[in-house]
């Protein structure tokens, strides 16, 4: 029998990640973290101590059984641990390398007390990777339940409900606003931390579950929710618009020529190609000296992008400290690597014209930390009398986003006061057969949190339609040849079967 591993007898180290070299990789969109080879997979894997009530588990916001897939890497079982983490979240490659797992389990592995914790992001990452090089996925077979649902929004959240009620039989559509699908992972991540080989790679699976994808599809334009019940037969809704709609501060100077905002900046850039240009037609013009507002991840990658798209100087104006900056530890250090240059305690009160209607800099005041706000962090208030011209000739806002508005002005969807969409405990909204999750209702949050919705939502809406798991057909799940946690041993079983429909009768 193994014997059992304990703090001492484990790989001290955490195995380190390998990645480019900090001033070449920012001039250019090479993927910076270069992923684990198998060898440093297996032995970060040694470091888990498997316990037996995981902490990392229910700190997954979807769940994934972490010790499960680790114990599989160290017994060299690499598809089991894809079917592993498979059962509970679809996107390993993507997620291993956007989640924050520094708060979420990572933040609570027991060997993180002693040592750096067990590194379970890249853990995932190394995992998934091998999945899109070796193509492993088997179509299953599913029951067909007889029930439609449309999504709207190509997110993670609207991808990970509509994989879950393929399974469950439902014929599923996605309606997505843009040219491609992917939501933030597709236009605002960029090319250096998640390439779009990735993202294609395992959104693949989920046309193989037959998902339809219909891009340039605006909802609320060319068809209404109320419509997609009432006249296009859909029996059910999910709703994933997400929180794309830029905030500026409302300070004078915010329509001058150089001001834009991050999500522009990187959707232009990402989505649109505008790193290709010329080869691409699509012009990003940005200026010598960069100022960017703001500093979550969304300011980190729009920073990043502009010293890789050119600009000579790229800072960072926040109004806190670096105590309370928000973006994940990891993109702050590898930003700071690269040259960006910090400016903690500062906040912008106008941005300034250059006489031709571009910007010049920004009149700034100093801040200090005061007592806690709502949110729990300090305060930031102005220093009397601090005020001071920075120099710059773009300005990026990042200083958040409000919910997409178009599904709210064009249905009878309950909204709250601040525009997002207002749901139970199921996630249903105050329409009939209308559920409703990610940032469209919590506001911007993570990747895995709106993934974790989206299942939600699914598992609501089977509730809702209906559908009933058979249940029988577990009991014979072996390991090896699946898709998404659906063994390929469960093919011709009826997996999944409709019952009569109680809640689509109601009324709409
Ligand atoms: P989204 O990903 O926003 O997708 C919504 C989709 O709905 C979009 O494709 C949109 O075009 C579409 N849509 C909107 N309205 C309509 C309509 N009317 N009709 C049809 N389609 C519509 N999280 C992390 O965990 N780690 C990170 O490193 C990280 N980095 C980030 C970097 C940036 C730049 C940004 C902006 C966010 C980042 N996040 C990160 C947050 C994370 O990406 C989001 O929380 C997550 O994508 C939300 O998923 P969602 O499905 O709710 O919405």
């Amino acid at each position: 029998m193994a014997k059992k591993k304990t703090i001492r007898t484990i790989p001290q180290e955490r195995t380190a990640m390998p990645v480019q070299d900090a001033a070449a990789r920012a001039r250019n969109f090479g993927e910076v973290a270069l992923g684990y080879s198998e060898a440093a997979a297996l032995i970060e894997s040694e470091r888990c101590l498997l316990c037996a009530e995981p902490a990392c588990v229910k700190a997954c916001p979807v769940g994934i059984d972490i010790p499960g897939f680790i114990e599989r890497i160290t017994q060299r079982n690499y598809r089991a641990a894809y079917d592993v983490i498979t059962g509970a979240n679809l996107l390993p490659a993507i997620c291993g390398r956007v989640c924050p797992q520094e708060t979420q389990c990572e933040g609570v592995c027991p060997v993180g007390e002693t040592l750096e914790p067990v590194a379970i992001g890249r853990l995932e990452r190394w995992v998934g990777d091998q999945a899109i090089a070796n193509r492993w996925s088997t179509l299953p077979y599913i029951e067909p339940a007889g029930r439609r649902v449309a999504i709207v929004g190509s997110g993670p959240s609207g991808m990970a409900c509509a994989a879950d009620l393929a399974k469950a039989g439902c014929e599923v559509t996605i309606y997505e606003a843009l040219h491609k699908p992917g939501g933030v992972l597709r236009y605002g991540i960029p090319e250096f931390r998640l390439p779009d080989a990735v993202l294609d790679g395992e959104y693949e699976n989920l046309a193989r579950l037959g998902v339809r994808v219909e891009c340039n599809t605006l909802v609320g334009r060319l068809f209404t929710v109320g419509q997609m019940l009432d006249e296009m037969g859909y029996d059910g809704v999910f709703i994933g618009t997400g929180a794309g709609s830029p905030k500026f501060a409302g300070i004078p100077g915010e329509s001058l020529n150089g001001v834009l905002s991050a999500n522009e900046l990187l959707t232009r850039c990402n989505l649109m190609r505008a790193r290709e240009f010329p080869a691409q037609d699509t012009p990003l013009p940005i200026g010598r000296r960069v100022a960017v507002i703001g500093a979550g991840n969304t300011a980190m990658d729009a920073m990043r992008v502009c010293l890789r798209l050119g600009a000579e100087q790229v800072h960072c104006v926040y109004r806190r400290s670096r105590t309370e900056c928000p973006a994940r530890l990891e993109e702050l250090e590898h930003a700071e690597q690269e040259g960006i240059e910090f400016h903690w305690l500062i906040a912008p009160e106008e941005i300034l014209d250059d006489g031709k209607g571009g910007v010049r800099g920004m009149r700034c005041a100093r801040m200090q930390l005061g007592p806690p706000d709502d949110s729990g962090r300090a305060r930031p208030v102005v220093v009397p009398g601090s005020d001071f011209e920075f120099e710059a000739d773009t300005v990026v806002y990042a200083i958040g986003t409000n919910p997409n508005p178009i599904l709210g002005q064009t249905s009878r969807l309950k909204l709250d006061a601040r525009g997002y969409i207002e749901v139970d405990e199921s996630l249903a909204t105050s329409m009939a057969g209308v559920y409703a999750g990610g940032d469209i209702v919590t506001g911007a949050a993570t990747v895995i949190e709106a993934m974790g919705a989206g299942r939600k939502a699914a598992r609501s809406l089977t509730a809702y339609l209906g559908i009933r798991d058979s249940g029988r057909l577990y009991a014979n799940r072996t390991e090896g040849d699946s898709l998404f946690g659906i063994a390929a041993a469960e093919r011709n079983f009826v997996r999944i079967r409709a019952a009569v429909p109680e809640g689509a009768a109601r009324a709409r």
